[in-house]
C-alpha cells in the first residue's frame, strides 16, 4: 500500500492497529483527543496531526476506531467528510449499530467518498499481534482496496455483503456468544447443585451436542480448559462491559429489524446488569459467579 492512512482514535484498539500499519511501512497520520493516546502512538512511529480534519486532508484512506456510533457520526459530520479529498475511502472499524453504520456510509457517499464498515473481533491482544478478525460491509472494489491494510492488522477477513453487514455479522456472532455463555454457565451451576463434577460435565458436553466456544475455549469454570479466564480470576479476555455493549447493539438490531429473539434480549438484560458492577472489568464468563450468587440469595 503506497498511500497515506489517517487513523482517528488511537485508543486500546486503534493505537496498536495504527502501530502495526506504521511498522509495516505504511505512512500513518493519526489523531486522538486524549494526550496519553497521542504520546503512545507518536512513540510507535505515527505522525500526529493537530486535528482529525488535518489528518484526513493528507489521507487516501481514513480508519476510524472510536467508542460508539454517536462518535463516528459526530466525527464524520463534524468535519472529517468535509475535510477529506474527494473519493477518500473511509473504513470504520468501531463496533456500532447496524443502522448507524448504514447512516455513516450514506453520509460518506453523499459527501463524494467511499465507505466500509469493518468491525473487528480479537480484542487488544489481536490488535497488538495483528491477528484481528475483520467483518466487512460495503462494495467489493472498496474491500479490495482496503484488503492490503486489513491484512496487516488482521488474520481472517470476511466480506459479509453490503454496507452495514459487517456490523450485522458481528452482532449476530456476539449474540450467539452471549447466549451460549449464559447457557454453559447455568449448566455448570445446575450441575454443581446436583453433585456433578465440573470435569465430568465438561468431558460429556465438550464431546456432545453442548459443544461450543463458550465451553471448550472460554470455559467459565477453572480446570477443564487451563487457558480460560476462569483460571486467572476472570481477568479479561473479553470484558463484561464489551459483551454488554455488543448485546445492546444486538437488541437495537432485533428491534430495528422486528425479529422475535427472546434469548438474545434476555442475554442482553443479564449482561447489562452484570456490567453495572465489577463485572464490567471481569471476563464475561464471570457471569457464572453472578448466577451462583443469585441462587444463594
Ligand atoms: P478506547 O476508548 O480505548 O479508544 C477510543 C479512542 O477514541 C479514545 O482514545 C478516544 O479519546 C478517541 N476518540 C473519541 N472521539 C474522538 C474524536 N472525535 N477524534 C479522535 N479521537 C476520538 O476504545 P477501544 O477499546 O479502542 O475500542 C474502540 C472500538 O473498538 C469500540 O467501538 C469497541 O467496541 C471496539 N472493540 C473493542 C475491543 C476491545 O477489546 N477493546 C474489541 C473489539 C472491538
Amino acid at each position: 500500500f503506497t498511500g497515506t492512512v489517517a487513523v482517528i482514535g488511537l485508543g486500546h484498539m486503534g493505537g496498536p492497529m495504527a502501530a502495526n500499519l506504521a511498522a509495516a511501512g505504511v505512512d500513518v497520520v493519526g489523531f486522538d483527543l486524549v494526550d496519553s493516546a497521542v504520546s503512545v502512538a507518536r512513540a510507535a512511529g505515527i505522525r500526529i496531526a493537530a486535528s482529525g480534519e488535518a489528518a484526513v486532508t493528507q489521507a487516501d484512506v481514513v480508519i476510524t476506531m472510536l467508542p460508539a456510533g454517536r462518535h463516528v457520526l459526530a466525527a464524520y459530520e463534524g468535519g472529517l467528510l468535509a475535510a477529506a479529498r474527494p473519493g477518500t475511502l473511509f473504513i470504520d472499524c468501531s463496533t456500532i449499530a447496524v443502522d448507524d453504520a448504514r447512516a455513516a456510509a450514506a453520509l460518506a457517499v453523499a459527501a463524494g467518498h467511499r465507505a466500509l464498515d469493518a468491525p473487528v473481533s480479537g480484542g487488544v491482544v489481536g490488535a497488538e499481534k495483528g491477528t484481528l478478525a475483520f467483518m466487512v460491509g460495503g462494495e467489493a472494489a472498496d474491500v479490495a482496496q482496503a484488503m492490503p491494510l486489513l491484512e496487516i492488522m488482521g488474520g481472517r477477513i470476511v466480506h459479509c455483503g453490503a454496507s452495514g453487514l459487517g456490523q450485522a455479522a458481528k452482532v449476530c456472532n456476539n449474540m450467539i456468544l452471549g447466549v451460549s455463555m449464559l447457557a454453559v454457565s447455568e449448566a455448570f451451576v445446575l450441575g454443581e447443585s446436583l453433585g456433578l463434577d465440573h470435569q465430568a460435565l465438561f468431558d460429556v458436553a465438550a464431546n456432545a451436542s453442548g459443544q461450543c466456544w463458550a465451553l471448550t475455549t472460554n470455559c467459565p469454570v477453572p480446570g477443564p480448559v487451563p487457558a480460560s479466564p476462569a483460571n486467572r480470576d476472570y481477568v479479561p479476555g473479553f470484558a463484561g462491559a464489551l459483551m454488554a455493549k455488543d448485546l445492546g447493539l444486538a437488541v437495537d438490531a432485533i428491534e430495528s429489524a422486528g425479529v422475535h429473539a427472546e434469548a438474545g434480549r434476555l442475554a442482553a438484560a443479564v449482561f447489562a446488569r452484570f456490567a453495572e458492577g465489577e463485572g464490567a472489568h471481569r471476563d464475561f464468563s464471570a457471569i457464572i459467579d453472578d448466577i451462583r450468587m443469585r441462587g444463594a440469595g
